[in-house]
């Protein structure tokens, strides 16, 4: 009766941890990321990437208290210069699940109130144990996002990119263009042209010819 799927690499069986208050164990498990984890096209653990968790599995009255670590790369790109971005990330995460309200055992051992239970079920960041199994995603994944950086930067001073050419300036900071260039090369152009006058649609390489003619 299960909806988590027991192969899926973030779900958990509390099984042999038991339902005694007080139990304890440590479960490890290196796992492939089933799909990406972070901030849409800025950052975040990419699809496939390698998860590293740490999980202590405690049984307290209402269900089971699970305080964790998770080691896993992230890539992004720079928000000022587009260069991809790399860094490692490691996060902290505590979180209750609940014993599902169906499963009589547990609500015959917290021997909670139903104002309780109602409140507890009124909380949107619930969760619940399914059977013996809980679903670890929604708790990584929030613990993720929250320690990726918003702005991602390849290095603290950045200096992002030239805005007329796209350079990237940190490879070159004396990169400049003299403000009156575009305009320079526009009247160029047009000095350029006195051999074709008449003929606006010259292109450049005709008019590097009729240069070097005018050269010899
Ligand atoms: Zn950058
Ligand atoms: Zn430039």
């Amino acid at each position: 009766m299960n909806r988590l799927d027991h192969r899926d690499p973030l779900v958990f069986d509390t099984h042999e941890l038991g339902r005694r208050p007080g139990s304890l164990r440590k479960v490890s498990r290196t796992l492939k990321a089933p799909e990406a984890f972070g901030i849409v096209d800025v950052i975040g653990v990419p699809a496939g990437s390698e998860i590293v968790l740490e999980l202590r599995l405690e049984s307290v009255v209402e269900g089971v208290l699970i305080t964790g670590t998770a080691e896993a790369s992230v890539a992004g790109e720079c928000v000022r210069c587009l260069e991809p971005v790399e860094d490692a990330l490691d996060v902290d995460f505590q979180e209750l699940y609940y014993y599902a309200e169906s499963d009589e055992r547990g609500r015959t051992r917290s021997g909670g109130t139903s104002e309780e239970e109602q409140a507890d079920e009124d909380e949107d960041e619930t969760y619940r144990l399914e059977g013996d199994y809980f679903d670890l995603e929604p708790v990584l994944r929030d613990a993720v996002v929250l320690a990726l950086p918003l702005q991602p930067v390849c290095q603290d001073d950045c200096l992002g990119l030239c805005s007329e050419c796209g350079a990237r300036l940190s490879d070159d900071p004396s990169h400049h263009h003299d403000a009156a260039d575009p305009r320079w090369a526009a009247l160029q152009g047009l000095s350029a042209a006195p051999g074709a006058e008449g003929d606006g649609i010259k292109t450049s390489d005709a008019r590097e010819g009729a240069a070097e003619n005018q050269e010899k």
